[in-house]
């Protein structure tokens, strides 16, 4: 344990993944977990404090530590706080991405979050999420639903919230789940600007993020670091069982 390093050498790291379980409260239909509900662990703070120490010995930086699943909310109260400690301790800062079913959950847990990316379907979310826009990332999925209109109202609508999001989902052979033509034409009028795997943008102060076709999860990381709930230290969502790092060695 004391040997651990980044298997690739030092890299640029972009922030760093922690899959707090593969248990879920909600069945998307292109759930970006490729390991849901395929076991019932819960990630262990011994996990974590590992995962942590080892890219504190990579970089000196506060980068963002980003709590994901499954679903996170599915963890105790007390143990996300005790994670939201630990990152804190390690001078990272801490950050979920939530379905937002678990609101009394989340309520409790905002003050021990620097933010709470919070995926939403409606106004109704939106509005019960504004009291607390300083700490929320509210999110639109870019998925087979999203509209010209649909996107328009939600960047309306969100305005005031300190950060506001879209991510265009694909399936792991790359399709775009959304294929609305206006959607595309506007986003190909937009500048890109690449980030380890995948691209961003913003459009009316909201991110946009999409894959790159057959790169995305694929190459171009560690920029990622992620580690699992079995304790394995991995980079990638897809093709794992191609990945060394799968094998939970730390120390190559
Ligand atoms: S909320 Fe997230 S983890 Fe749960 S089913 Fe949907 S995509 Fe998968």
């Amino acid at each position: 344990m004391d040997q651990i390093k980044l298997p690739m050498g030092r890299v640029e790291l972009d922030h760093v993944d922690i899959v707090t379980s593969h248990i879920c409260n909600n069945r998307c239909k292109h759930c970006i977990d490729k390991f849901i509900r395929t076991s019932n662990k819960v990630i262990s703070l011994e996990t974590i404090d590992k995962f942590l120490n080892l890219i504190r010995s990579h970089t000196d930086e506060q980068l963002e530590v980003l709590l994901l699943g499954g679903e996170p909310t599915v963890l105790a109260t007390d143990k996300l706080i005790a994670i939201a400690e630990l990152v804190h301790s390690k001078g990272f800062l801490v950050m979920m991405s939530t379905n937002g079913i678990l609101k009394d959950k989340i309520i409790q847990l905002i003050p021990y979050y620097d933010s709470i990316q919070i995926t939403v379907n409606s106004d109704e979310e939106i509005d019960f999420w504004r009291k607390w826009s300083d700490k929320i990332n509210i999110k639109l999925s870019g998925d087979a639903d999203l509209t010209m209109e649909k996107l328009e109202h939600f960047i309306e609508y969100t305005e005031g919230f300190f950060r506001r999001s879209i991510s265009m989902y694909f399936t792991p052979d790359f399709e775009e789940l959304c294929k609305n033509a206006e959607i595309w034409e506007l986003l190909d009028t937009l500048e890109w600007q690449r980030n380890g795997s995948y691209m961003y943008t913003f459009y009316k102060g909201v991110r946009i993020k999409k894959c790159i076709h057959g790169e995305t999860n694929i190459i171009d990381e560690p920029t990622v670091p992620k580690v699992y709930p079995n304790g394995n230290y991995n980079k990638t969502w897809c093709h794992e069982e191609l990945d060394d790092y799968l094998d939970g060695s730390w120390n190559e």
